[in-house]
């Protein structure tokens, strides 16, 4: 069979994949909770769910993404019936970061065998149980020819990427993505990068600051913060901080209790060094709630920081944890030179009952994607293109973006020879001013 052309192959390979998840999910959901503590709830709807409703999207949809798709011609080339082809690249690299180790392993996977490629694909070392899961479950349902997992760290992506790859398709950090750009400049191999950055999360005084509250905690201290689209920090105007603080901190406690050590719902940190680099972040004089930690057990609280200044670490990296420092302004001029400090986020938020702010802020300031009044959701719309901008990354995918994405767009031109218009051959004589006339209509 050859899995660039028969699409039929490409559709069985695709649902004995789901088949094996399918029979390995209580697997995917344990190894998850071993590696760093992450609930079923969230194992189910950021990984084991969300990929499979991927995967089912995908099966159901890839006669028609694969079918040549016809626009509309140029009049230029009257007649001719245009298509355009989706073509495999060929031989695809997928490296995986370990924050939603299954899920951003799996699913640019699924996407470039659908649309015909073979894959190796290199999950993170950090996630070791969840990556072991998927190596298993790869061997049981492709031949190591068409897809193969490479497990383990930065040496063995370093290897792959000596290598010539037809695409390349890293998400993780912005410095290892550098690397990855400059390895695939070698051979002109094309990339997406999904990267991450300091997403911003503003609140006028126009919010409805109770529901704000809520979205805000949930889509921050989702997975612990280690989410790459969280909320890195807030901004607030000044006259309804005082009630957004108070009105976070009681949606802490009702969502992780009075000591969220004790919380079944809330993950660790991924490992000691991240968990120093956090700690470290902690101005003890700034806490507004939290600051807690436990080096034993990898344990760092949901954390508010008060005004840290905007040269400390805190402000200075991406945090991807769970703290979230709290700034507050006055204007829109103030908040444009807080934001313009960084560079393009990953996501923005705008929590707000004023669309023309709102209308605004996203002409005025370029960002991968965002919400108004709510914060990570965007991610879930398989309509949406899923990507960042600048520095926080290159190319966009799901649904039908992702097939896209790993499909070379072939345009084809099919002629037809009933009529041979002659404008174009020489001698051009006194044809140009005909042709100027036809082509101002055009
Ligand atoms: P990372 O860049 O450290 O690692 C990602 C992958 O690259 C891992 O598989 C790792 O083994 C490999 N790697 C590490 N060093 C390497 C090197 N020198 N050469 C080649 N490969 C190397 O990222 P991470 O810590 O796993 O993930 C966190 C980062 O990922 C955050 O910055 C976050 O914002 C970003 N992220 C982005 C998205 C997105 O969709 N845009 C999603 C998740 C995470």
């Amino acid at each position: 069979m050859n899995f660039k052309t028969d699409i039929d192959f490409r559709k069985q390979s695709l649902n004995r994949l789901l088949d094996s998840i399918l029979l390995h999910e209580q697997e995917i959901i344990q190894a998850l909770y071993d590696d760093f503590k992450k609930s079923e709830f969230e194992a189910v709807v950021t990984e084991t769910g969300y990929v499979i409703s991927d995967l089912k999207h995908t099966i159901k949809n890839i006669k028609k993404w694969t079918k040549p798709k016809r626009v509309f011609p140029s009049l230029l080339n009257f007649p001719s019936s245009d298509f355009i082809y989706s073509e495999p690249y060929g031989n695809v690299l997928v490296i995986a970061p370990w924050n939603y180790p299954f899920q951003l392993a799996m699913c640019p996977l699924i996407a470039a065998v659908a649309a015909g490629n073979s894959v190796v694909l290199k999950p993170s070392e950090l996630t070791p149980k969840v990556s072991g899961v998927i190596a298993e479950i790869i061997r049981e349902s492709f031949d190591p020819t068409h897809v193969e997992v490479f497990l383990g760290g930065s040496e063995v992506s370093k290897r792959l990427l000596e290598r010539r790859w037809d695409y390349i398709f890293f998400t993780g950090s912005v410095a290892v993505g550098k690397i990855v750009a400059k390895a695939a400049a070698e051979h002109l191999t094309p990339v997406t990068l999904e990267l991450g950055g300091k997403n911003p999360c503003i609140v006028d005084a126009t919010a409805n600051l109770p529901i704000t509250a809520k979205r805000i905690v949930w889509g921050k201290f989702i997975n612990a913060g280690q989410t790459c689209i969280a909320p890195d920090y807030i901004l607030v105007q000044n006259k309804v901080k005082n009630k957004l603080v108070s009105l976070l901190t009681s949606e802490i406690t009702a969502a992780y209790g009075e000591d969220p050590e004790l919380s079944p719902d809330f993950p660790r940190i991924i490992n000691a060094k991240n968990w120093s680099r956090l700690a470290d972040m902690i101005d003890q004089t700034k806490v507004l709630t939290g600051g807690k930690s436990n080096p034993e057990n990898l344990y760092l609280s949901p954390t508010l920081i008060n005004e840290p200044d905007l040269q400390s670490a805190v402000m200075q990296e991406e945090i991807f944890g769970p703290i979230l420092p709290i700034i507050s302004y006055e204007n829109e001029k103030e908040l444009e030179t807080i934001i313009a400090k960084y560079e393009k986020p990953l996501s923005l938020y705008i929590f707000s009952d004023d669309k023309s702010f709102a209308r605004r802020i996203i002409r005025d300031f370029s960002f991968g994607g965002g919400c108004i009044n709510d914060a990570v959701i965007h991610f879930a719309n398989k309509n949406l293109p899923f990507g960042g901008v600048g520095h926080s990354g290159i190319g966009a995918y799901h649904g039908r973006s992702s097939f896209d994405l790993f499909s070379h767009q072939k345009a084809i031109v099919r002629k037809a020879n009933w009529l041979d218009l002659p404008f174009r051959y020489a001698p051009y004589k006194d044809k140009l001013k005909a042709i100027r006339f036809f082509m101002r209509w055009m």
